[in-house]
């Protein structure tokens, strides 16, 4: 039924990255794991996606590339997958975890290696990941990217230096045809939207809609289409959000851990990228049903939600 599924593993994260409360989670997301909590909330997401099987998987975390036995769990996950898996990583962690991942049975030709870059510029990388070695990260994504997945990189569309950016990746990676590059709004996942930021957001966001980016670095493919850029549109032509195809569509179905113990876990989920960080249903694994989620989506009552789209802040 959803086009796609967006799943959060339970796995501690290496990074500190300013802008995200996920690493604050860590002792938790290791007491789940110790409790076995976390293997029936990962046993949840590989129902809902036999269950819907969606044409792509989104997984987040924490860090599940370092989870143990992550291979073999996207294998069973991909046999439910159509097209792609979309693996995200924020590729800070150390040499030696690196070269121990535990990769065995994972699906190459399925599985996009996803990345946004914090800033591919010294200077913003070291704000805002609180000081993980620049060049470990190069290094990092240079032995990760050589393995037979493709890889998808995101840059921060409201960065000033945007252009130097993609100049400084084509330059210190030197991306082959299995690179996908594109645009992200912003990274801003604790939802501190400040009105500088926002400012500069939506002066891009609108001059992308009219022109697109000029003066790209020639050497470098990049899709410049963003997330809900046609909400934007139907924005701007004051339709309410009646155009959105996430609203008119099963677009997508993301889960987020919420909080819970070995009894039944609760997991926030939400149908698009743009609702408020408040907007939410629950679901309890062990307890509620995955037929409630189809309900709850077929009963359009989170359309009310739109009124405070996070899109309206480009408008
Ligand atoms: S909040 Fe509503 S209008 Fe905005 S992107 Fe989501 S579904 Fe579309």
């Amino acid at each position: 039924m959803f086009q796609s599924l967006r799943i959060q593993v339970i796995q501690p994260c290496r990074a500190r990255c300013k802008w995200c409360g996920t690493y604050k989670k860590n002792n938790l997301f290791q007491q789940l794991i110790d409790q076995g909590v976390a293997d029936d909330v990962h046993e949840f997401y590989l129902q809902a996606v036999k269950e819907f099987k969606p044409e792509s998987l989104y997984i987040s975390g924490g860090e599940p590339i370092l989870m143990k036995g992550i291979g073999k769990y996207i294998k069973k996950l991909s046999e439910h997958v159509s097209r792609r898996i979309f693996l995200f990583t924020s590729f800070q962690f150390s040499a030696l975890t690196r070269d121990e991942l535990d990769l065995d049975e994972m699906p190459w030709d399925k599985v996009i290696l996803t990345h946004t870059t914090a800033g591919f510029d010294r200077d913003i990388w070291d704000d805002m990941t609180q000081g993980f070695p620049f060049e470990l990260y190069i290094d990092n994504i240079k032995k990760l990217s050589a393995l037979p997945w493709r890889k998808q990189i995101k840059f921060i569309l409201n960065h000033e230096n945007l252009k130097k950016e993609l100049e400084d990746f084509a330059s210190l990676i030197r991306p082959d045809s299995t690179f996908h590059l594109s645009l992200k709004l912003m990274n801003n996942q604790a939802g501190n939207f400040g009105a500088h930021e926002i400012k500069k957001t939506r002066e891009n966001v609108l001059e992308l809609l009219e022109n697109g980016i000029p003066d790209f670095p020639k050497e470098l493919e990049i899709e410049t289409k963003i997330t809900g850029e046609e909400a934007i549109s139907g924005f701007i032509r004051g339709d309410n959000g009646e155009s959105c195809p996430y609203r008119n569509d099963s677009l997508e179905l993301r889960f987020a851990f919420h909080r819970g113990d070995s009894k039944s876990a609760k997991l926030q989920y939400r149908f698009c990228p743009h609702f408020p960080p408040s907007k939410h249903f629950i679901f309890k694994t062990n307890r509620d049903s995955i037929e409630d989620i189809r309900k709850s989506w077929e009963e359009k009552k989170w359309h009310s939600w739109c009124s405070k789209c996070r899109l309206r802040l480009y408008v």
